[in-house]
């Protein structure tokens, strides 16, 4: 007999008894999980790896997302005629938002399953005057989008994905820096040799400023000493030789820089996954994924995926627009019903989501910042966060009390690992996503997402356990 059977056998007191009925237990999702979920856990992330691989940018993911629908026999919305209950249609709107539906056996007019995430990620964006030569160098100005730590993204490869539209007014894809054999792009840091008495000073959020973001594009000149800028003139010569294009192409082109290379496990035990924009393409994914469990659900459910969300949903692309009005429209009219205003917003108002996005898990270096006793965890499962916003709840979507209990059941009804916390300390900062401009709708709505470390630098880590179990607490709200 071992010791640990001794252990097994001693007698729980009264009062270990009584913790175990009342009090909340934390536990592990790895140890949650049977060794069948685990596996699935895996094979799913590698999926998702390669889905991050093939989707930095917005307009890469819609894509791949659109390339999913088809081959999951979604139909587009256009060329169905009506829905039926199971019917399965999709929309892609201007390259850069879409969405999947599939009509449940209730009317939408009783309401539909919402979830929400976003495809666009923190970058850098070629200015519309991108190109200048300074000292022996080719240069690129950049904007960032997004919130960054303008230090993370000095020193290290780049590869530019985007697209333009020339002066003949056809639009070319540019991916460059990602295959073996591509060339990348880089933003030089300032030498520690020379820092002492001018970078050194500066705070660490000026470390690097927005103008000094600049990337390197070229060395060598045109052999003409009549020309001003030579190293300029020959990258234009280059780009002119390749892709057809003349320097006011800039002007209309959107061209992202993002950290080349690919998707990697983090750890000896492969549990993590680091990789860039996986805010929030790891709900992205998850939702994407979880779409295909569903066959007829009660309620019509709809993925939706937006732009935009990194600079406040704004713009014809982003959550504040009124894309879903439309589309709620157009699928009442669908389902052979007469479409009244009224009739959108009732559908809108009786709906459920869940915005699905990321938010910050505890980073044992950084404890301070938390509230530990509502915080999550790396490992610990999907993410239910009741409000987000800032100090004082100030901007927050505050999902009901009655709201929190139906999505509370259904996770634990349904044995999925899940975590309730909020983003930091109440003074310490904040932020919020979707969820408060789809509550305008009056619909219900909470973030039930995938905690992240390293929230926006180039190499965000998630846990895989909690990206499984973001995907089994969709694919439940689905069929709901
Ligand atoms: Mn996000
Ligand atoms: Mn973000």
């Amino acid at each position: 007999m071992s010791l640990l059977d001794n252990i097994s056998k001693d007698k729980k007191t009264k009062y270990q008894k009584l913790e175990e009925k009342l009090a909340l237990k934390k536990k592990s999702a790895w140890e949650q999980f049977t060794d069948k979920q685990r596996k699935e856990a895996f094979k799913l992330c590698d999926d998702y790896k390669s889905f991050l691989d093939r989707a930095k940018t917005e307009r890469e993911a819609v894509k791949e997302i659109e390339a999913f629908a088809k081959k999951k026999g979604f139909s587009e919305i256009g060329e169905a005629k009506e829905l039926t209950p199971g019917s399965r249609v999709y929309d892609i709107y201007r390259n850069k938002n879409a969405a999947l539906v599939i009509a449940g056996k209730r009317p939408i007019t009783e309401g539909a399953r919402i979830i929400v995430s976003h495809v666009d990620s923190p970058r850098l964006d070629l200015k519309p005057h991108p190109l200048y030569e300074d000292s022996g160098l080719a240069m690129m100005k950049t904007h960032y989008y997004g919130g960054i730590k303008k230090y993370q993204w000095v020193n290290r490869p780049f590869a530019l994905h985007g697209v333009v539209t020339k002066k003949d007014g056809t639009t070319i894809d540019i991916v460059i820096g990602e295959s073996e054999k591509d060339p990348v792009f880089v933003i030089s840091d300032l030498l520690i040799h020379l820092s002492k008495n001018s970078q050194d000073k500066r705070l660490a959020s000026e470390a690097l400023k927005g103008e000094e973001l600049n990337i390197i594009a070229g060395n060598i000149p045109v052999t003409d000493n009549k020309v001003k800028h030579k190293v300029k003139l020959a990258i234009l010569e280059h780009l002119y030789d390749k892709y057809g294009l003349v320097e006011e192409d800039f002007a209309s082109a959107e061209i992202e820089a993002v950290p080349a290379g690919t998707s990697k496990d983090v750890g000896f035990d492969r549990s993590l996954i680091g990789a860039y924009g996986q805010d929030d393409k790891v709900c992205a994914f998850a939702s994407l994924a979880a779409s295909d469990s569903v066959k007829i659900p009660e309620h019509t459910t709809i993925i939706l995926f937006y732009d935009k969300e990194e600079i406040g949903s704004v713009g014809n692309t982003g959550a504040r627009s009124n894309y879903i009005e439309y589309l709620f429209g157009e699928l009442l009219e669908m389902s052979g019903k007469h479409v009244s205003d009224i009739e959108v917003r009732k559908a809108l108002m009786k709906s459920s989501a869940l915005s699905a996005d990321v938010s910050a898990a505890v980073n044992p270096t950084f404890k301070d910042v938390h509230d530990a006793h509502n915080s999550s965890f790396c490992g610990f499962g999907a993410l239910l966060e009741k409000y987000n916003g800032y100090g004082g709840k100030y901007s927050a979507s505050d999902a009901s009390a009655e709201y929190v209990g139906i999505i509370r059941k259904m996770l634990n009804d349904n044995k999925i690992p899940w975590q309730l916390g909020e983003l930091g300390k109440v003074d310490e900062g904040g932020g919020s996503t979707i969820a408060v401009f789809f509550s305008n709708y009056s619909m219900d709505i909470i973030d039930l997402g995938v905690p992240v470390l390293g929230m926006h630098s180039p190499f965000e880590v998630v846990s895989k356990a909690d990206m499984y179990s973001a995907y089994m607490a969709y694919a439940a709200f689905l069929e709901s």
